[in-house]
């Protein structure tokens, strides 16, 4: 498969101003692969070795079984069940099992075909946003208009902005300041509304506007979490 991420001009995720952007982002691609895994990459040799190598998360097998046909999900799955027998389970256990092999099976656990591209495409797709943010004025006010970006996002993209193909030492200090204002302004304001949303279970709140509190418990699960 193709780097997803040249097909999608940056302006499209941006543009919006629906919650993060990238969540949006995340979500797209994750959505893309899902549907690739139990589809086209079925032609593709070289993916089921890396699939029957690393498995996938319980988010991405549940997602690959709810949108991809059985057929293609049991394939899958044979010969990466194959795999595991061949690797890890010994034809007789004699004493003690090998610890390679225990470490080999918790690795297996910990590992996601799904996540491993998706994080693989964010990398990509930051570097475009740095570089575009970097040149300056429309898109970085595209940016400073979106309505926050995730506590997640923040972590990732804060850390990203140092690292190969981040932002310039010279202009970090403004990325660092406007992506803090996107995520502590909406922070203060979901918290305010939280407190809001309390204060409306007094019984001295009786008959008083909820404002924007009303889905504020949604909201916070978002932002703290990411997209579901
Ligand atoms: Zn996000
Ligand atoms: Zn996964």
């Amino acid at each position: 498969m193709k780097e997803t991420i040249c097909t999608i001009p940056i302006n499209d995720i941006f543009m919006p101003k629906d919650g993060c952007p990238i969540c949006r982002m995340e979500d797209m691609l994750e959505k893309q692969y899902v549907k690739f895994i139990t589809g086209d990459a079925m032609m593709e040799p070289n993916i089921r070795i890396e699939t029957n190598k690393k498995g996938f998360c319980h988010r991405h097998f549940s997602q690959m079984f709810t949108v991809g046909q059985k057929l293609p999900n049991a394939l899958i799955l044979e010969s990466h069940l194959q795999e595991i027998i061949d690797k890890y389970m010994p034809a007789k256990l004699k004493g003690k099992p090998d610890k390679k092999q225990l470490e080999g099976i918790r690795e297996e656990l910990s590992s996601c075909y799904v996540c491993d591209r998706i994080a693989s495409d964010m990398h990509h797709f930051m570097a475009t946003v740095f570089a575009e943010w970097v040149k300056g004025e429309e898109f970085r006010k595209l940016y400073n208009e979106q309505p926050f970006i995730c506590l997640k996002h923040y972590s990732f993209i804060m850390s990203a902005a140092t690292g190969k193909g981040g932002i310039s030492s010279k202009l970090l200090p403004d990325f660092y300041a406007e992506t803090a204002a996107l995520t502590k302004n909406y922070l203060v304001s979901l918290k305010a509304d939280i407190t809001h949303f309390c204060s409306m279970f007094d019984y001295r709140s009786q008959g008083q506007d909820w404002g924007t509190s009303k889905d504020s418990i949604e909201r916070s699960i978002a932002f703290l979490t990411g997209t579901d």
